[in-house]
């Protein structure tokens, strides 16, 4: 139960804060706060375990009270490879384990592991051996591989069993507080267990939800039997899989909490799949689990975490005051704010960076790399690179900075460098800043976005040394005659009219007469001619979904065109996919996937099968062409032409950053910034020798 007591308030803190600082029991250890890192993948673990204890140990020092890992995959035979996730195999692993639960520690937070047995969710590429779960039916991975789950039997039941209790034991030693039992997400096989969509047995473990639940208990209670009078055994269920009868529902899931209220020592509730629990801005509101979470707590007197992605610490308060949670539990907000809970307690609330809900994170668990954050540039580069979310290095000299645009790459490069103490002068064309996401922020769903310029802003605003200029466009000439030392362009990039991307790399036969736009046109306002618009999607992040849908709500009678079997493909990664695709057909988006489009005439354009080639007619009275963007490197060419004027400007270095270099995601380009920043006046970046650290794994011998 939650502890009753409230600690003093700190003097800057509005005093409704306090509730958010009580610290809650959670079984035999307790949570020096409400704040509750929940388990979230990273796309660093087994493969770079300092890098991901150095990121955890900093969400501790942010005050984050409770600091989980992501699932940690507990036997062989259940591995989720292409997926980097940490691993408990066997003791071996215990140290670097315990790596990350010293790190945690060291600031007085408490540790937690999510022991995940995947069971049918992983294909065991890299062990081969034969994946198992409650039936026997193909593993349901992300990827559609053609191998079957073979259903277990009793012995493979109590083989788990002492499995997982090994994993426990493991983990104890290791040094976690909390050791969870993972039924969530329909990653782990307790899911595929609770569930009727993938459970079908006629046995002791299937029918009823006494049966189907059975498993799950006796995890739990063989846990609390060997480790439960120092560590707590948290529960993870989904409440819901959003597949109405035929899978878990609401009422089942709460009854399922019902039979089993004060077995475990908390609960943590989710939504299934993983695209259900960690939906986007684009797609749903901070809370929207609320309506599923709201009833949990009167079904146990164990402590409640729950997510939403929360961000609103008014919001926060209320949950706890309405009895919704005990615990707020965040991994996004966490990951775009290490020191949240740190800012609140000290009254800083303008100080946090808010999440954007871009899922730029979860893609780093999809492509095997490390995580990156939109918001949070310094994200996996902590013992990489040695940067820190909050804490900068003072500057190397007195030489002043100018940096010409203000997009999300010149936003974090002045910040980061105003923070380091340099005299910075940031001078932006248009009249407000915020660059690509000033535009970007005013598509459909995209909102959110614009606090990667906001958080920014907000933070130039308290720096003296940092000087901004709106409403001026900068010429060579005026560069040379600012007199700055170092001058870095964060001058962007627009779309390209050409139709040049990945399908065409030399410009596309386009008719004189033609009306033809791209997303930089459409974000200034232009609109399409005509009532007939085709999208042609050669990019395959969101653009071309936003564009689409856009002129659908405007009444454009819309044809999306991709070369791809999928609209906006690349958001598998995100976890958008599904939704995106969903929202154009029901806004009446015509989708035609596997065309290239060829050319584009007065009337119509011309697409081809990308298999065999055939072609057809669209009539079209436009077309948006999002394909590639132009960086915007004039200035960078004049400026590099006239090097021999430097000298007497006094400028002694001219870089380009962001998209300016190379167009990518808003990520790349606040990650850009804050490389300049970081690195300005240290070490030089040859390319010679690696700019971060890496682990490399141990050899042992070879035995012939
Ligand atoms: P990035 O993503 O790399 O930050 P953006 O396209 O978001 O790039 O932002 C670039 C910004 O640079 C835009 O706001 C643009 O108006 C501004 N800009 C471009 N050229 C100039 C210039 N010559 N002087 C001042 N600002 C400029
Ligand atoms: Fe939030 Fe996007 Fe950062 Fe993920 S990448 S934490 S969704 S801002």
């Amino acid at each position: 139960m939650p502890a009753k007591s409230t600690p003093p308030s700190h003097p800057e803190r509005p005093s409704r804060y306090d509730v958010l600082f009580q610290p809650v029991r959670i079984g035999p250890v307790t949570a020096k706060n409400r704040f509750y890192q929940v388990p979230h993948c990273n796309g660093l673990g087994y493969r770079d375990p300092s890098a991901l204890a150095t990121m955890r140990g900093i969400k501790a020092e942010g005050g984050w009270a409770v600091v989980c890992t992501e699932q940690v995959e507990i036997h062989y035979s259940s591995e989720i490879t292409p997926f980097i996730e940490l691993r408990l195999w066997d003791d071996r692993d215990i140290p670097t384990l315990a790596r990350m639960a010293d790190a945690i520690h060291e600031h007085g937070s408490l540790a937690g592991i999510e022991l995940a047995y995947n069971g049918m969710n992983g294909p065991n590429l890299y062990s081969r051996e034969v994946p198992m779960g409650p039936a026997h039916l193909p593993v349901a991975t992300f990827s559609h591989e053609p191998v079957q789950a073979r259903r277990m039997d009793r012995r493979d039941i109590d083989n788990v069993r002492r499995w997982h209790l090994a994993a426990v034991r493991r983990a104890k030693a290791a040094g976690f507080d909390l050791i969870y039992v993972y039924a969530a997400h329909g990653l782990g096989f307790l899911h595929h267990f609770l569930s009727r969509r993938f459970n079908d047995r006629t046995d002791e473990y299937g029918g009823s939800l006494e049966n189907r639940i059975r498993l799950m208990r006796e995890l739990t209670e063989d846990a609390k039997a060997a480790v439960g009078a120092t560590c707590a055994i948290p529960i993870r269920i989904s409440l819901d899989e959003l597949q109405g009868e035929a899978g878990l529902t609401h009422p089942e899931v709460e009854d399922m909490i019902g039979l089993m209220a004060d077995v475990p020592d908390l609960w943590d509730v989710t939504l299934a799949g993983w695209e259900n629990d960690s939906r986007t801005s684009r797609f749903a509101e901070e809370g929207h689990e609320e309506a599923f979470s709201r009833g949990v707590k009167r079904l146990t007197t164990r402590p409640v975490v729950g997510v939403g992605r929360y961000t609103s610490v008014d919001r926060m308060v209320s949950l706890i005051r309405e009895g919704v949670l005990d615990l707020i539990g965040a991994a996004r907000p966490s990951i775009a704010d290490p020191f949240l809970p740190l800012k609140v307690e000290q009254g800083r609330i303008d100080d946090i960076r808010e999440c954007i809900g871009c899922n730029i994170c979860v893609a780093g668990d999809f492509t095997q790399s490390p995580i990156r954050c939109t918001q949070n540039p310094t994200m996996a580069e902590e013992w990489r690179k040695g940067w820190h979310p909050e804490r900068v290095r003072p500057k190397g000299s007195d030489r002043g900075v100018l940096i010409v645009g203000a997009g999300p790459a010149g936003l974090e490069a002045a910040l980061v460098l105003g923070k380091r103490g340099y005299d910075v002068t940031l001078a932006e064309a248009a009249k407000e800043l915020g660059g690509r996401v000033a535009g970007e922020a005013r598509l459909p769903g995209l909102a959110a976005w614009i606090r990667v310029r906001d958080y920014r802003r907000g933070q130039i605003d308290k720096l003296a040394n940092v000087r901004v200029y709106l409403d001026n466009r900068l010429s060579a000439d005026e560069i040379l005659e600012l007199q700055h030392p170092v001058v870095v362009l964060a001058t962007g990039s627009y779309w390209r009219r050409d139709g040049v991307g990945r399908v065409h790399t030399k410009p596309m036969r386009v008719n004189a007469d033609a009306d033809v736009l791209s997303p930089t046109d459409v974000m200034a306002g232009r609109l399409p001619r005509g009532r007939r618009v085709v999208v042609w999607d050669d990019d395959h992040y969101y653009m071309g979904g936003v564009i689409a849908e856009l002129l659908a709500e405007k009444g454009y009678e819309t044809h999306y065109l991709t070369p791809a079997s999928e609209a906006s493909t690349w958001t598998r990664a995100t976890l958008e996919q599904h939704f995106i695709q969903t929202r154009m057909l029901r806004k009446g988006v015509r989708i035609q996937t596997f065309r290239a489009l060829q050319s584009i005439e007065r009337d119509h354009v011309m697409a081809t099968c990308v298999f065999t080639g055939t072609a057809n007619d669209i009539p079209a009275d436009s077309v948006v062409l999002v394909t590639a963007r132009w960086p915007q490197e004039e200035l960078a060419s004049e400026l590099r032409a006239r090097q021999p004027e430097w000298s007497d400007a006094g400028i002694q270095s001219v870089s380009v950053i962001g998209d300016a270099y190379a167009p990518a995601t808003i990520a790349h380009a606040t990650y850009a910034g804050r490389r300049f920043a970081e690195e300005l006046d240290g070490h030089p970046v040859t390319g010679d020798e690696l700019p971060f650290r890496r682990e490399i794994t141990n050899l042992l011998p070879v035995d012939r």
